[in-house]
């Protein structure tokens, strides 16, 4: 199968904290694989911007260490890094003063597409958005993308939103939420509203429970002091998983278009229960023989930030009540895994009689290895009578597409051309943002205002053991945590 690279418009994009990790680990080695498949068009640029004293020349000598660094394995035929690195230019600039901004001015043109990556941290969103209107480096058509975390609740949301909305409409901003560019996030949609065997099965008379998992081996590491601020409720919950939870929940939109998606995903937020104190378990890591428990490496023993978290969620609408949803999430575990597990009710009745205890399981693997598995029940092969016995119908991406399969084009990349091409279906809108963080302060400040410290669990586990505990109440079992 041949990948089909839809062309872009030329582009100006200036990403500011252009010098920064995200810049170096995603941004430009991204682009850069975006050239080398041929939609960076003539006249495409991308121009950094950061308050460092750099010139572009010196600024072409990062990119191009970025590149060998975290480029990947991709191919791209030789001589192509020095065809990318002519198109980088530099500003030395300071998103709180006037330094740098003039420059810019003469370097953007106005006759592209104009797109700013705020690539910095949050406290610079607003001054950035001030700086670029004053300084006439917009128009209707001009884009920016703003990084995470949008907010730590609900106030600072909406004082973000309405700082960003002084200058900028709605459709000129891009909240990034890099799950959402991932191949098989998409592919759920494209699975449920593709697909004429799912959507009317897809409903709590034919669903027992979804589970959504999201499962790091690694720890905190050198992001201790900003994770222990957050912890895994703001800086997985609230985001990643709440929209892998609308993807799977929401009713079809009407068509695929950017609201019509995002009204669809606003009304599954809205619709979530309050969770009961008793349906969250907390946890924080212990020491493993190679690193630090999770409080030495915050740096505070008495830390109650939590780095795993599991819940027991419902939804209060006419599809999906009686169906619970269980998220979790956590650092330190046993795999890397992240994966969506529609569990469906038993038979009403077995023919089989004894052997009834049988029900079909649908996975969708977002990493590693992604992919969809279809657990269905088969007659057992041999003679001596029926016997059943559930087999997968297992898909990698990989195997079924061959190359475009495995050459899963990074979230950022994917997430990047759509700026440029203007299309915010996977960004997440100002009031998605906003009732999400509706949903989880109450959740935070309940554990705040009880003092409520976290369980520990062994690095390379599961997670803590109440976690097994939440579903074993229900009668139910976790999907074992592999890759
Ligand atoms: P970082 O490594 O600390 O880089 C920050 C960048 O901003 C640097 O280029 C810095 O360069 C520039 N900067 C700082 N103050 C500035 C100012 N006043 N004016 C202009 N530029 C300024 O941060 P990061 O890890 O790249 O993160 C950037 C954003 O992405 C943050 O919002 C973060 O939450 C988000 N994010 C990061 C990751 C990740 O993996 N790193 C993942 C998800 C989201 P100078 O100091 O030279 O100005």
């Amino acid at each position: 199968m041949v990948s089909r690279v839809i062309p872009v418009d030329p582009f100006d994009l200036v990403i500011f904290g252009g010098t920064g990790d995200l810049a170096r680990r995603k941004i430009l080695p991204g682009l850069f694989r975006r050239f080398c498949a041929g939609q960076m068009p003539k006249g495409a640029r991308v121009i950094g911007a950061a308050r460092g004293d750099m010139d572009s020349a010196a600024y072409r000598d990062f990119v191009a260490d970025a590149i060998a660094e975290f480029g990947g394995e991709r191919s791209c035929e030789e001589g192509t890094l020095a065809g990318f690195l002519e198109r980088m230019e530099f500003v030395t600039i300071d998103a709180r003063g006037d330094k740098g901004w003039d420059e810019l001015a003469k370097l953007v043109r106005s006759d592209v597409v104009r797109a700013y990556y705020f690539s910095v941290g949050p406290s610079l969103f607003a001054d950035l958005a001030h700086r670029l209107n004053a300084h006439g480096l917009t128009d209707a058509d001009s884009r920016i993308v703003v990084e995470k975390p949008f907010g730590r609740d609900l106030p600072s949301a909406q004082a973000l939103n309405k700082d960003l909305a002084m200058h900028f409409d709605e459709s000129q901003i891009y909240r990034i939420d890099h799950y959402l560019g991932k191949e098989t996030v998409q592919n759920l949609m494209a699975v449920r509203f593709g697909n004429m065997l799912f959507e009317p099965l897809w409903n709590s008379q034919y669903v027992d429970h979804i589970q959504i998992t999201v499962a790091e081996t690694v720890g905190v590491g050198g992001r201790g002091e900003y994770y222990d601020k957050s912890g895994a409720m703001r800086d997985m919950v609230q985001n990643h998983l709440m929209q892998l939870l609308c993807l799977i929940a929401m009713e079809p939109p009407s068509k695929f278009d950017p609201d019509a998606v995002r009204d669809e995903k606003l009304k599954v937020i809205r619709a979530l229960d309050e969770v009961q104190p008793h349906h969250i378990v907390r946890g924080q890591y212990e020491a493993s023989d190679d690193e630090p428990g999770y409080r030495e490496a915050v740096g505070d023993p008495r830390s109650r930030t939590e780095s795993y978290i599991a819940m027991k969620v419902g939804i209060s609408n006419w599809r999906w009540a009686g169906t619970p949803f269980y998220l979790r999430t956590g650092k330190m575990l046993k795999a890397r895994s992240s994966e969506i597990t529609v569990v469906f009710k038993e038979l009403n009745h077995s023919i089989f009689g004894e052997q009834s205890d049988h029900r079909n399981v649908l996975s969708i693997r977002l990493q590693p290895n992604e992919g969809i598995t279809l657990g269905v029940t088969i007659k057992e092969p041999g003679p001596g009578g029926m016997r059943l016995v559930d087999v997968p119908l297992d898909m990698s991406f990989a195997d079924a597409l061959g190359e475009d399969g495995a050459d899963q084009t990074d979230a950022y990349e994917r997430l990047i051309m759509d700026v440029i091409r203007g299309n915010q279906t996977l960004f997440m809108r100002g009031d998605e943002v906003e009732a999400a963080w509706a949903w989880t302060d109450p959740i935070i400040n309940g554990w705040e205002g009880r003092g409520e410290v976290p369980k520990t669990y062994d690095a390379g586990s599961e997670g803590p053991v109440d976690a097994v505990q939440l579903l074993a109440r229900d009668t139910r079992v976790w999907r074992k945590v592999a890759p």
